[in-house]
Parts: C-alpha cells; structure tokens; sequence
C-alpha cells in the first residue's frame, strides 16, 4: 500500500458508522479523456468561456450558440469510457455494503460514466448528458419533473445545418428542448432529479466523506463540508492540484484518483 492509501486507511472501523459518502467531480474522468472545467491541464481563458456558456441566461439569449457549445462537449464526453477510478468506486460499494454499511455516490458530472462501470447508489446532482428536457414551465416534460430521452435524429439534424429551425422540439408542446443538466445560474431543487434532499441526507447520515477530483467551486461541496464539520465526519479529497483547492478540515491526497483509488480498493480486498 502506498503512502496515500496509508493516509486514507480504509478499514471497517474508519468508517464509523457505517455510511460512506463519495462526491466525485470532473476530476475523476479526466483519465477517461473528458476536460474538467478548473483543472491545472486547461487555459483561463477556456474556463471562462466555459462557464459563462452554461448559464440559462445565454440558453435564453443564444440556444443556438448553446446547443453547437454543449453538443462539442456531449459527444467528446459520449466517446468515453470509465478508468480504473470508476471502475475501483464499484468495488468499494461491493466492498462496504458486503460489511452491512452504506454506500453513497454523489456526482458532480454530467457524463454516464459511473453508470457505466456499474455503481449502483448514484446521485447525478448536477443532471445528465443522456437526456434533454422541454423549456416551457407547464409541460409534462419539462422541470420539476419530466425528461425526455436524448432525441438523436433531431440532434443530428441540428449538428448538420445548427440554425432556429433545426432546434430540437418538444413533442408534446413544441417549445425548445434544453440540456437536462444545471445551469451555474440554476438552483438545486428546480429539478426532482438532481435529488437534493437525498444529497442533503447522505451528508447527514454520513460515517465517513470523500471527494474526489472536484474543485469545491459549487453548492453541493460546500453543503457536504459544511455538514462534514458539524458532525465532526473525517474528510478526505482525493486531487492532484497540490493543495490549491484545498479546504480546511478536509485531508488532501496529493494524487489522481485512477492511481489512487484502484489501490485503495486493492489494498482492502486484500485484508479481506
Ligand atoms: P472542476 O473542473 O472545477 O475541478 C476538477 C478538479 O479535478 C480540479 O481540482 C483538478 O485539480 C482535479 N483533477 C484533475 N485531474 C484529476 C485526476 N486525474 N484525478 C483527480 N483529480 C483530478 O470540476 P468540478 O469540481 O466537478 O466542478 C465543475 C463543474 O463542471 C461541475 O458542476 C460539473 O458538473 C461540470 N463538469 C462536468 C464534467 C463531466 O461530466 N465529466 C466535466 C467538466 C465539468
Ligand atoms: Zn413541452
């Protein structure tokens, strides 16, 4: 075992009361080839453009601009398959519900893939690339409640000539179909499926709270570190940027999550 592993020391009795919290970022599937937003490989000025094109205010303004920005990004993200890191957080569900404790993902990415590799109590806080919704406010399909599977023909139509006319519509009420995802200018509770309050719960009940590959940039970090110190949870983060997007309280592991992690988990098979 390595000396992050060692750090992290992983055993039944670390995990308190039972209940594991992981909170994964786009760190964790850089691996996998998909560019994270803040992360030490990207250019200021690109992040910038980034997270000014993920607002539903330029969604209002430009869905268009929008939707050409989103699908460059979709389909790099729709080519990737999960790393060692996802594929070890499996193992670790295994590993902590085999003792009769709980395991609880909680996602910051879009991407599916953690789906993918097969973990099973997952949140997608942040919404999902594999589905769109319907923009309007009164419509079955839209927010707070209905989604729509992702509408491949239209998206295709749009990719080959992206104007007003080609934007993907609602079938029930033709408005414009969105992103099922959260805007940076969009709060937590506008959708049933980003789940918060079960996200607000798991950092309540947690024994044990680890974060891998996030920058703490947004809400639902800052709710989980907030709720990790009030109940005096040990924290880990898992994040080779050298301390800085360290948080107090939360013990930094130096390192990328697919050398990290798949150690970690072979390191507890083994004591098994
Ligand atoms: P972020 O881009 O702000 O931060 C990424 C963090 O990952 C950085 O701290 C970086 O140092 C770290 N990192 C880079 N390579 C790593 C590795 N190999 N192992 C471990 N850590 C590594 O990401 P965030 O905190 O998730 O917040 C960004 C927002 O953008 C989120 O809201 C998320 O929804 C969205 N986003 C999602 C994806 C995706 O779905 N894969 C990609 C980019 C952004
Ligand atoms: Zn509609």
């Amino acid at each position: 075992m390595g000396q992050a592993s060692h750090k992290l020391r992983l055993d039944i009795g670390e995990l308190g009361n039972g209940n594991l919290l992981v909170i994964t970022g786009a760190g964790i599937s850089a691996a996998s080839g998909i560019p994270t937003f803040r992360g030490p490989e990207k250019d200021a000025v690109w992040r910038e453009s980034d997270i000014r094109m993920a607002t539903y205010e330029y969604f209002r303004r430009d869905p268009v601009g929008q939707l050409s920005w989103y699908l460059d990004r979709f389909f790099k993200a729709r080519q990737a398959k999960p790393n060692s890191a996802h594929k070890a957080l499996v193992d670790l569900e295994d590993w902590v519900e085999r003792f009769g404790g709980t395991f609880q993902l909680v996602t910051q990415n879009i991407d599916t893939l953690h789906e993918m590799a097969g973990t099973r109590h997952l949140i997608k806080v942040h919404g999902s690339l594999e589905r769109v919704r319907c923009s309007s406010v009164d419509c079955p399909n839209a927010a707070p409640h209905g989604s729509l599977p992702l509408p491949l023909e239209e998206i295709e139509a749009f990719r080959q000539n992206p104007s007003d006319s080609t934007l993907p519509r609602c079938p029930a009420c033709s408005s414009i179909l969105r992103a099922h995802v959260l805007f940076f200018d969009e709060h937590y509770f506008e959708h049933a499926d980003y789940q918060f309050r079960e996200v607000e719960r798991s950092g309540s009940e947690a024994g044990l709270i680890v974060f891998v590959g996030t920058s703490f940039s947004v809400g639902v970090t800052e709710l989980l570190v907030r709720l990790g110190h009030q109940r005096r949870v040990p924290m880990y983060s898992i994040d080779p940027a050298k301390g800085k997007y360290g948080q107090p309280g939360v013990t930094q592991i130096s390192k990328t999550a697919e050398t990290v992690l798949p150690r970690l988990v072979d390191a507890l098979l083994h004591e098994v």
